[in-house]
């Protein structure tokens, strides 16, 4: 790395219904993995391909700001829940790149659930031309792609270094090597419903508001 290219930036999107661990964790080991400086978490609005969520646009905010408070890995970009309209990733990225200019290297970061479904997102090919794509593991999600032609498709796309991540500004595939975290967001909320404690799985602070505002007592 020469002084010149400026530092890799990294976005985190979901839609945080609530954030949890498995987010927060699998980002700080990828942070010191890939060495990112800054993670800029990017709550969706409304995510095109899912449901609604349980929490309110403001509330899944008030989360994470909660979960991030005092960690100075993490910032927060709200441009997407101010948006009326639905958020593609990839015209938030593009977005991002005009900001950034053609040479800064920018990342996304998906877990491997979501790798195994890229093919299938809105112009997923124009958001690998705008960022790299780094990859947390996830417990029950296999490294291989569902078919032989996504596979395919994906080896010739992958880093087989970090540092090429900082070299060029967009364009590569990062599988990490980050501990499996066994935690969804589904998950929390069943168990929520269901009055079971979830002491382990998000942090206190997140907790206290999920009961404070009565968030995901129906299932
Ligand atoms: P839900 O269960 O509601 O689908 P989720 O727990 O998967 O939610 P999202 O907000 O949808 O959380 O996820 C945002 C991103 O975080 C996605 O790219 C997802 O793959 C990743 N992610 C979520 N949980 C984990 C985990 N335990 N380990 C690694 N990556 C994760």
């Amino acid at each position: 790395m020469t002084d010149s290219i400026p530092a890799l930036q990294a976005w985190y999107g979901g839609t945080f219904d609530p954030i949890h661990y498995g987010h927060l964790r699998a980002v700080e080991a990828l942070a010191r993995e890939v060495k990112l400086a800054q993670v800029t978490m990017l709550p969706n609005n409304v995510p095109p391909h899912r449901p609604q969520p349980g929490a309110s646009s403001l509330q899944r905010k008030a989360m994470v700001e909660l979960a991030i408070a005092g960690n100075p890995l993490f910032r927060l970009d709200i441009r997407e829940l101010q948006r009326a309209t639905p958020s593609w990733t990839s015209e938030t990225m593009a977005q991002l790149r005009r900001e950034a200019g053609p040479d800064a290297p920018l990342a996304f970061i998906i877990g491997q659930d979501s790798l195994l479904t890229l093919r299938t997102w809105h112009n997923y090919e124009a958001l690998l031309a705008c960022c790299h794509l780094l990859v947390c593991r996830r417990p029950g999600y296999p490294v291989a792609m569902k078919t032989d032609e996504d596979q395919r498709w994906l080896a010739p796309r992958l880093a087989r270094h970090a540092d090429e991540l900082h070299r060029q500004p967009a364009g590569k595939i990062y599988l990490a090597d980050t501990p499996l975290y066994p935690i969804s967001a589904t998950d929390i909320r069943a168990r929520l419903a269901q009055q079971q404690p979830c002491d382990d799985l998000l942090p206190p602070t997140v907790l206290a508001y999920i009961h404070r505002h009565a968030l995901y007592r129906q299932p």
